[in-house]
């Protein structure tokens, strides 16, 4: 039935993620498919092509974007540039009646965040967040562990995330504030925000944060190198968090009054493991951005509101930014 028809997904900015994540995952979608690009970078353009048989019309760049308004094949847009143009190609993508997948962190600011959600509103378009790990069975575990109490109330939880960025990087966006609004806590520090809310089932009510030392200046110019922050929710439960461009960490803890659970590595595509106080987790390693791509898919033909919407993308910006507000004079922040 034409309600069962894949939706035309066209993906923006064909770096590392669209190269080696979303296009593969999207060979194995049920309920969308890798139909358009849009590239900054004629070379590119040809080999994608090539590659996964891209017709002429379908390919766009930056100045011509805007004309996919026109074009049947594409239903869904996909956003993965770096941090600072999310909002420029989610509102372009809204006007163009397209609905949109936007990868994290939504904006690099508040208010865009919420002129994107007011152009998709205003577009009558559906904004979803490229949250993977909503899809991921360890990940849906520790939803249920924690917000339906499993093992009782959660007391404290822990979430680190880290990577230990090569001296060559001078030149990514990654460590360029224009582009990336900010350093690791945009970047790996955003799963562990998003992972204490998933834990709690709620956002926190306060932050507390601190930037960490500087030991590789020629790198962090501009950006924090680390971050440590706290995330208080109602009845004092705290979540300690860490996120760094010079470590490696990758985990996720939560402790209940009557259990705890671990999964690490948590936070990377693959490899993951999980444990409780039960014994260990027992899940497959799945294709992430295919399930995610399948079920952002299903919630627009369904038009039903997808389970990571510009709502919580906004809502985690405000994280973010007031805990870049308490790192930098070191007093306690409401979101
Ligand atoms: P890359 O640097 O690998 O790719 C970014 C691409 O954006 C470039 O290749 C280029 O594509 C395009 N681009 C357009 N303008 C610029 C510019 N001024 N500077 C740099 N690039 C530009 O980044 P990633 O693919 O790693 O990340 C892209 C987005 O995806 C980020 O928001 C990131 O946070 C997110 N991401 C999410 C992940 C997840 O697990 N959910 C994992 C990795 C990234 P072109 O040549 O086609 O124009």
């Amino acid at each position: 039935s034409p309600q069962k028809r894949k939706l035309g997904i066209a993906l923006v900015g064909l770096g590392g993620y669209s190269t080696h994540q979303l296009a593969p995952a999207l060979q194995e979608t049920k309920n969308c498919y890798l139909a358009g690009i849009v590239t900054g970078t004629p070379a590119k353009a040809e080999a994608w092509k090539a590659k996964y048989k891209i017709p002429d019309k379908n390919i766009y760049n930056y100045q011509n974007f805007d004309q996919i308004v026109n074009n049947k094949d594409i239903d869904i847009v996909y956003v993965v540039l770096p941090n600072a143009m999310h909002a420029e190609f989610t509102i372009r993508a809204a006007k163009a009646k397209k609905h949109v997948i936007c990868e994290k962190p939504m904006a690099t600011s508040v208010e865009d965040a919420q002129r994107m959600l007011e152009a998709c509103r205003q577009n009558k378009v559906q904004l979803a967040i490229g949250y993977r790990l909503h899809y991921d069975p360890f990940h849906q575990r520790v939803m249920d562990l924690g917000q339906n109490r499993i093992f009782g109330n959660v007391q404290s939880i822990r979430a680190h995330n880290a990577f230990d960025m090569g001296a060559g990087s001078s030149n990514s966006w990654r460590v360029d504030k224009e582009r990336a609004g900010g350093g690791p806590l945009m970047d790996m520090g955003i799963y562990c925000v998003q992972a204490a809310c998933y834990t709690m089932g709620k956002a926190p009510v306060a932050v507390t944060a601190t930037f960490g030392e500087v030991t590789r200046p020629e790198l962090f110019k501009e950006v924090e190198q680390s971050i440590n922050w706290k995330m208080e929710f109602e009845n004092g439960v705290i979540a300690e968090c860490f996120s760094s461009y010079s470590d490696r960490e990758d985990f996720l803890e939560g402790k209940a009054e009557k259990g705890w659970w671990r999964l690490g590595p948590a936070f990377g595509y693959e490899g993951k493991r999980g444990e409780t106080s039960q014994g260990k987790m027992n899940y497959p390693n799945i294709f992430e951005q295919a399930s995610q791509m399948d079920g952002q898919a299903e919630s627009f033909r369904n038009n039903k509101p997808s389970i990571v919407p510009g709502e919580m993308g906004l809502r985690d910006v405000k994280i973010l930014m007031a805990i870049y507000a308490s790192a930098r004079d070191g007093g306690k922040r409401v979101p």
